[in-house]
């Protein structure tokens, strides 16, 4: 299966609306500035090829099918398939089996989005895999069930809220997917119960090693779960913040060395308990956070090749990173990247593969490349804050404004004393 028109969308929308204050009716027809949200949700796929959907109907069944009966889509087909009780996100999959494409798409009908399904669906095929999920770091991990990945973007563990000290970082399950039916080998014919996706099956498929795979996107994808959510969600909308976060539309970031500009400077961060935040940086990145600028973390970390620490041991402390700002403001990075290479030769315990002459090293720019074509970044509107030559070096190769973060006049061009007179600068 190669085109988006063949895929089936499935949708969730037996969740009850009550405590949104909505009465008795259910979440999905929450009101989106004068349009019920599912009617979004499916006119969004609609405008993105999708033809055929499928509505997994719960409490309020009756009410969606008159409202959708009431309207005229054209040229899409609509199932209503409605629970005889509760089977929770997952086991409702137990009804649909015969009636999906080899690969659907899965969307929770209290979300709002708006993202570039094309580029989400030809990740997913490429990968060839059961599942993937789109994540995404948010403002509340805490209440979140998170993710775990490996540097090819696999799921290696999924970890259900409630949690206390997850060893893993803020990527959060964004309710978002697409599955190949091999998935409905977890799904039994007949449920006893309630199976919910992240509770039940998604931890179960991590265990058995499935292939499944994280679509890491910064595109804006929320739940309505709260009544300020759905204010929140509103507002968002009118100012048109939903929609310029599509990847069809160019995006700007601001790109953020680590060490001495997001944690204190030592000489080579290589263990857990040497990682400490800035006293700005957690600030500073809520008020990226709140902007309509991606932060992107870019960072040279040659100890690695030189053999002073594992991928594994600088994962562990970019975990620390995000919890310690999640759990100062809520605050986080869009993306991390960093260059584990070194091209000198010549130390003890070196690790030889990463001994080389690579592109994405500062002052070459390539993880700022790399960044641009993952998220759609237009370079020449974004910035780099750095706390070394070699990082505005970076970032003027690819015509991205650069500031320089330090005390003596090294570069008085670029020069700054805090990171808040650079955001100062580009935020006004
Ligand atoms: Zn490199």
């Amino acid at each position: 299966m190669k085109n988006i028109e063949e895929l089936t969308a499935v949708f969730l929308v037996g969740g009850k609306g009550t405590r949104l204050g909505l009465g008795d009716l259910p979440k999905p027809l929450v009101d989106i500035q004068g349009i019920p949200l599912l009617e979004r949700m499916i006119l969004n796929f609609q405008n993105q090829g999708i033809k055929n959907f499928i509505m997994l109907c719960g409490f309020g069944a009756s009410k969606i099918e008159a409202h959708l009966s009431q309207k005229q889509f054209d040229n899409i087909n609509i199932k209503i398939i409605i629970e005889p009780k509760p089977l929770g996100t997952a086991g409702s999959f137990s009804l649909i089996k015969d009636i999906v494409s080899d690969k659907f798409i899965v969307v929770y009908g209290d979300l709002i989005f708006d993202l570039d399904l094309n580029k989400f669906v030809s990740y997913s095929l490429n990968k060839n895999c059961t599942a993937v999920l789109y994540a995404h770091p948010n403002d509340h991990p805490f209440d979140s069930d998170l993710i775990k990945i490996n540097l090819d973007n696999k799921i290696v563990d999924f970890i259900s809220k409630p949690h206390v000290n997850p060893s893993c970082g803020n990527l959060s399950n964004a309710a978002f997917y697409l599955f190949d039916k091999a998935i409905f080998k977890y799904i039994p014919e007949k449920i006893e119960g309630i199976l919910d996706w992240g509770k039940d099956i998604f931890p179960k498929m991590v265990a058995k090693k499935e292939k499944m795979y994280v679509y890491r996107g910064t595109e804006y994808i929320k739940d309505i779960g709260t009544k300020e959510r759905i204010l929140k969600a509103n507002i968002d909308f009118k100012k048109g913040k939903i929609l310029s976060k599509n990847y069809k539309y160019k995006q700007k970031a601001i790109f953020f060395d680590r060490d001495g500009v997001i944690n204190e400077e030592i000489d080579g961060v290589y263990e857990i308990s040497k990682f400490k935040l800035r006293g700005e940086a957690a600030e500073i990145l809520k008020r990226v956070n709140l902007s309509n600028f991606l932060a992107i973390c870019v960072t040279n970390q040659p100890g690695i090749a030189k053999g002073f620490m594992k991928i594994e041991d600088l994962i562990q402390i970019h975990n620390k990173m995000e919890w310690l700002l999640a759990n100062a403001n809520g605050s986080f990075f869009d993306d991390i990247y960093f260059c584990p290479h070194h091209p000198e030769k010549g130390f003890p315990g070196e690790i030889k593969k990463y001994k080389i002459d690579c592109e994405c090293r500062k002052p070459k720019p390539g993880m700022l490349i790399e960044a641009a074509k993952k998220h759609n970044i237009d370079l020449s509107s974004s910035y780099l804050i750095g706390d070394n030559l070699r990082d505005i070096e970076a970032g003027e190769a690819v015509n991205v404004k650069s500031f320089l973060l330090c005390e003596e006049s090294l570069d008085k061009e670029h020069q700054i004393n805090k990171i808040s007179e650079a955001l100062d600068q580009i935020l006004k």
